[in-house]
């Protein structure tokens, strides 16, 4: 139970709590294994162009290194027949993300100067980490980090 009282402080904190609980509600469904799997980089489905979750549960794929996520069964069976087709509207999700607005990893809040930061995007947000362990850490608590964007962003 610790880890719940945990997430209630954070919650607390943001001020956001509906929110932030229904997501991580969302978010027990993730295949936690897969912590080296590069995150889906938006918030709808590779196909369809669905919000994620409009459809139930979304299905996850974690094929060669990257998640991508679907709104149904269906979209796994198009995406299937021209993989490659959409592994370039994928990259074009990340590249389409909001730049990352912060100078520091998002974890660690360490500098980029000791190496090259870890890019990819989630939720149609590009994210940046001093390295990539830290991958492991943001896929503990998503909605955490994004809030944490959110905040700075708002402050501005
Ligand atoms: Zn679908
Ligand atoms: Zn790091």
């Amino acid at each position: 139970m610790k880890f719940t009282k945990h997430i209630l402080t954070a919650v607390l904190l943001t001020g956001l709590a509906a929110g932030v609980l229904s997501a991580l509600a969302d978010d027990k469904h993730k295949d936690h294994k897969a912590d080296e799997t590069k995150p889906y980089p938006s918030a709808k489905c590779l196909i369809s162009g669905e919000a994620l979750g409009s459809m139930g549960k979304p299905h996850v794929l974690g094929a060669d290194g990257q998640e991508i996520k679907f709104c149904c069964k269906n979209c796994v069976k198009d995406y299937e027949k021209d993989k490659q087709g959409y592994a370039k509207k994928l990259a074009q999700a990340e590249a389409n993300a909001k730049p990352y607005p912060l100078k520091n990893c998002l974890v660690t809040d360490e500098g980029f100067d000791h190496g090259k930061p870890y890019v990819f995007a989630y939720e149609g947000q590009q994210i940046k980490l001093c390295c990539k362990d830290c991958l492991k850490d943001f896929k503990k608590e998503p909605v955490k980090f994004l809030e944490k964007i959110a905040a700075t962003t708002l402050g501005k």
